[in-house]
């Protein structure tokens, strides 16, 4: 199956972000609030950008083929390891089975990524995993990007 051109990767040159405290409840519910709005829209933009025609897309760790619908969005680097957690090379289409079942079927997804995106680009996402996270500004800018992309991707198809 071949795959579209992906997007730019975001993870490149992340400015150092902010070591303000977090001051009340309000302000960590806002922060989680952007979190999940982004990772929901990165998802399906990451699983659409992959698929065919037909919206069907391939698991990167068992060439399994599904809908784009019926797949998750699977990290290499887990989710929780924020500076590339919204990073193109490491969220790509990944079976449920693999994903939720097999913890990621990781040995098999870090071959297949290779393959893809090769080992240099595999290796500059392993050494980002240490960097600092996103600032919400750039969550938002992120936010914005995407939504708009999605927006382009369906429709693009109609
Ligand atoms: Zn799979």
């Amino acid at each position: 199956m071949k795959r579209n051109k992906r997007l730019k990767s975001n993870g490149g040159g992340l400015k150092k972000s902010s070591s303000r405290l977090r001051s009340n409840n309000k302000r960590i519910t806002a922060h989680d609030d952007l979190n999940k709005k982004l990772d929901m829209i990165f998802s399906k933009v990451m699983r659409i950008s992959s698929s065919d025609g037909d919206g069907r897309v391939e698991c990167i760790s068992c060439c399994a083929v599904k809908h784009w619908k019926d797949m998750d969005a699977g990290h290499y680097i887990p989710r929780f390891i924020q500076s590339v957690r919204w990073d193109e090379m490491n969220v790509w289409p990944q079976c449920r089975k693999c994903n939720r079942e097999l913890g990621g079927n990781l040995l098999s997804y870090r071959t297949k990524l290779i393959d893809k995106i090769g080992h240099d680009s595999v290796k500059d996402l392993e050494d980002r995993r240490s960097k600092s996270t996103l600032s919400r500004s750039e969550k938002r800018e992120l936010l914005k990007f995407y939504q708009e992309e999605f927006k382009k991707l369906v429709d693009a198809r109609r």
